[in-house]
């Protein structure tokens, strides 16, 4: 698609494929117009690259998501995965209210891909991921990174983490070779994108804070240690 702009009610994107890259909000005028600084557009106009044949839409209230940005840091090979959006019901997240994405949680579904996929989309279930990484290395993103998911069983913890279910099940334990490639981009990317620490990747178990616990993501780590040395051999 390359990059297009998109017109919404409070906004004009910079789009590139479905991201948008820079953002300007419309300020309403008491005369029911709106008030535009196009500042930015007008470097990228201006620019060394700018933009050729363009795609414009119009009118679509919904905020599409920021590009995520290189920082600089790291080894600056940081493969960027391919991700597929279905929203999850929106009664299943909320804000997380300014607080800064600090660490990611590992799930496993403990059910087929659909079923997770459809709980998820379902107002009633009260329970999101951001992530699904399917057996088939597909990856799906339910909520955008910049809301908090309910998948840690801890309100803290949901408000600064990233949330990453994988599709396995107690007739298909451990993740396929796909599956885990896919898990491994998606978890390096995010890390490299937020800068979260490696002690910061932790797996459902050791931070849910339900009576009862949990033993996710046990049919793919049985154990912590197993978690660990995986961890350590993958994302290091
Ligand atoms: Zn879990």
């Amino acid at each position: 698609m390359g990059t297009w702009i998109l017109e919404t009610d409070k906004s004009i994107y910079w789009m590139e494929d479905q991201y948008y890259i820079d953002k300007i909000d419309k300020s309403p005028l008491s005369n029911g117009e709106y008030h535009v600084v196009i500042a930015a557009m007008k470097d990228w106009f201006n620019s060394q690259n700018p933009p050729g044949l363009m795609k414009i839409v119009l009118g679509d209230t919904k905020e599409p998501a920021h590009k995520l940005v290189n920082h600089g840091h790291g080894s600056g090979h940081t493969q960027i995965p391919t991700i597929k959006f279905i929203a999850a019901d929106d009664s299943n997240y909320n804000s997380r209210n300014g607080t800064k994405i600090d660490m990611i949680i590992m799930h496993n579904t403990d059910a087929g891909l659909q079923a997770s996929i459809n709980t998820f989309k379902n107002p009633a279930s009260q329970v999101s991921a951001h992530y699904i990484v399917a057996r088939s290395g597909e990856i799906i993103q339910m909520v955008r990174d910049t809301y908090r998911a309910w998948h840690a069983g801890d309100r803290d913890v949901n408000g600064r983490s990233i949330g990453i279910e994988h599709e396995a099940t107690s007739a298909n334990r451990g993740m396929t070779s796909a599956q885990e490639q896919s898990s491994i981009t998606l978890v390096k990317y995010l890390m490299e994108a937020y800068d979260i620490k490696l002690a910061n990747i932790k797996p459902h178990r050791l931070v849910s804070t339900m009576p009862g616990g949990t033993d996710c993501p046990r049919w793919i780590w049985s154990t912590d240690s197993d978690f660990e040395t995986w961890k350590h051999t993958h994302l290091e």
